[in-house]
């Protein structure tokens, strides 16, 4: 990794000795061109947080994954940890990292590793009302209800699913098999074969009934309750928290129950 100047992205930049904190060693540096001086610490996400990484990981887990406000989260970390977390510090925490792209894409690659290859996908779609305004979240998920993708647009459109196929494909690295849909038009197998980049894909419409489904010498039951499930959990939260107030807040909280649900 090349390191550049944060004030005016120079790659030109000398060693300034060593900077100490927490018993860690961290490199300094200045720009030649505007001679500003930076060091290594600030390029760690972790480094300004007085708590341990493990601790920080853990709260954002815990809030992502069950529906649980900051102040469960702060009683569970009490209980369990022995350790005060106030939940306004388990907020801003969520508010940082859920937008931080380097640090999501590092999760997301320490995911790939538990990955296995499912050849049912399930779609399905909501919407999502914040601050007034109407925006569907599109879902894409395999058997064991972990996420492929989600994507989130403010209209119900067949190019939106061909969005979310091309996301998942990046997130999982394979095409799958099957596809599993509820009837709604935006799923139809053109779409579907734009999205995924195939010639042929089975789609099996299963909408509260479950189909039976033969599958090169393989028998599938399949449902769209997977993804239902899954969206239904969201609603859940939706109206545990009365609604969400702010999209851009909210959409942090998207992504970090994005990932840590592809762990499953
Ligand atoms: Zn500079």
């Amino acid at each position: 990794m090349k390191i550049s100047c944060p004030r005016c992205s120079s790659r030109d930049i000398w060693k300034l000795g060593f900077y100490k904190h927490k018993d860690k060693k961290y490199q300094r540096y200045r720009c030649k061109k505007c001679f500003y001086v930076f060091s290594e610490k600030g390029m760690d996400e972790f480094a300004r947080i007085r708590y341990d990484k493990e601790i920080v990981m853990l709260c954002l887990w815990l809030y992502s994954r069950f529906v649980v406000s900051t102040y469960d989260v702060e009683k569970i970390m009490e209980k369990f940890k022995g350790i005060r977390v106030p939940a306004r510090t388990v907020l801003n925490w969520i508010h940082k990292f859920g937008k931080d792209k380097k640090f999501l894409k590092e999760l997301k690659a320490k995911n790939k590793e538990f990955e296995k290859i499912a050849e049912v996908w399930h779609l399905d779609e909501m919407y999502v009302k914040a601050k007034g305004r109407m925006n569907y979240l599109y879902v894409c998920c395999d058997e064991r209800s972990r996420i492929m993708a989600m994507h989130v647009s403010d209209r119900r459109e067949s190019k939106e699913v061909v969005r979310l196929l091309r996301k998942a494909i990046e997130n999982a690295g394979y095409k799958p098999e099957i596809i599993v849909t509820d009837g709604w038009y935006g799923y139809d197998s053109k779409t579907l074969r734009k999205g995924l980049r195939i010639r042929k894909i089975k789609r099996v419409i299963a909408h509260f009934e479950k189909k039976i489904v033969f599958h090169k010498g393989m028998i599938y039951f399949l449902s769209n309750n997977r993804a239902e499930g899954l969206i239904s959990w969201l609603r859940n939260r939706y109206r545990k928290f009365r609604g969400f107030k702010n999209m851009k807040k909210f959409s942090s909280f998207l992504n970090l129950w994005e990932i840590n649900w592809m762990m499953e």
